[in-house]
């Protein structure tokens, strides 16, 4: 088996093909200049970063787990899946990340009309905002409105415009979490529910199922948990002996989150490596 560093780990890290701001490349740079040693690169909903994360980390001497962080939805609510691992080509799992995809494009072009209404703003406005064929989310509407001077941050944009009780709202298409899990084991990847205890935890009734189906661990060390439901989910995780991790779901200059600000201990790094046949990791 690989030997992974012991060295400090950040799982949940966005680049330019979703919704970061910086391309993959310098993505994994800012984390070796951070004195990160091992990181995940897990955009939404897609692995179009890892060729070039993986030529960075082999420069850096970085070890670099591929991933993504896939969209799922449960009962109305948004639940995502960080994926390790995995076999990019498994075409079960690909198509269900590409109809999310496919399906944002339209959701955000509807956004763009709603917010066209009262505001300033094209669909071209969000398209300049957009790496190439990057997952398009929010994110990009919100610097299309940075751009035009509506909003003075992606916070302020997220927190009046984009919010879902903002008035233009629309949701995106998205499986449920029990599929996508299911899907990523038989991708030979491992599954981690990411921010699981931020704001409409999941109910311990799908917690359940998820873990029946093969799920992995949890993300208990991130920014928007609440202490409550991490401790709750501690006991879960104690009970079913499953994967902690912590990360920093860094999107460069897009969300306040800094590289390394959680990290994931190298047992933890060793259990996702050694469960996982799908792809295996770049050690620089
Ligand atoms: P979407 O998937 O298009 O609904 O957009 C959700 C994405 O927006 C998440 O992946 C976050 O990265 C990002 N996001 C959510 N809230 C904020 C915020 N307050 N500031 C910056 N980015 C945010
Ligand atoms: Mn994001
Ligand atoms: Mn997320
Ligand atoms: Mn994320």
């Amino acid at each position: 088996m690989t030997e992974i560093p012991r060295e400090r780990a950040d799982l949940h890290l966005h680049s330019s093909c979703s919704d970061g701001t910086e391309p993959p490349g310098e993505v994994v740079r800012a984390a070796h200049r951070a004195g990160v040693g091992v990181i995940a690169l897990t955009d939404h909903d897609t692995t179009d970063g890892w060729a070039e994360a993986a030529a960075a980390a082999r420069e850096t001497g970085l070890t670099l787990l591929p991933g993504a962080e896939v969209s799922a939805k449960h009962a109305g609510r948004s639940v995502h899946v960080l994926a390790y691992l995995f076999d990019p080509a498994d075409k079960v799992l690909l198509r269900l990340m590409n109809r999310v995809r496919e399906d944002r494009i339209g959701r955000a072009e509807r956004l763009v009309r709603n917010i066209g209404r009262d505001y300033p703003l094209t669909w071209d406005d969000v398209l300049a905002q957009r790496a190439g064929d990057a997952t398009i989310g929010r994110p990009h509407i919100a610097d299309a409105l940075i751009a035009r001077g509506t909003v003075r941050d992606r916070e302020e944009a997220f927190a009046s415009i984009l919010h879902p009780a903002g008035g233009y709202y629309v949701p995106h298409y998205a499986p449920e979490p029990e599929e996508v899990v299911r899907a990523i084991g038989g991708a030979g990847g491992v599954s981690v529910i990411a921010h699981p205890a931020g704001r409409g935890m999941m109910p311990d009734s799908e917690i359940a199922r998820l873990v029946d189906a093969g799920l992995g661990g949890f993300e208990l060390a991130h920014r928007e948990n609440d202490e409550r439901g991490v401790r709750h989910l501690a006991r879960v995780v104690a009970r079913r002996d499953l994967i902690v991790t912590g990360s920093s779901d860094y999107h460069g200059s897009g969300k306040p989150n800094r590289i390394g600000e959680n990290t994931t201990a190298p047992e933890m790094v060793a259990r996702i490596v050694s469960a996982a046949r799908g792809s295996a990791p770049v050690v620089g």
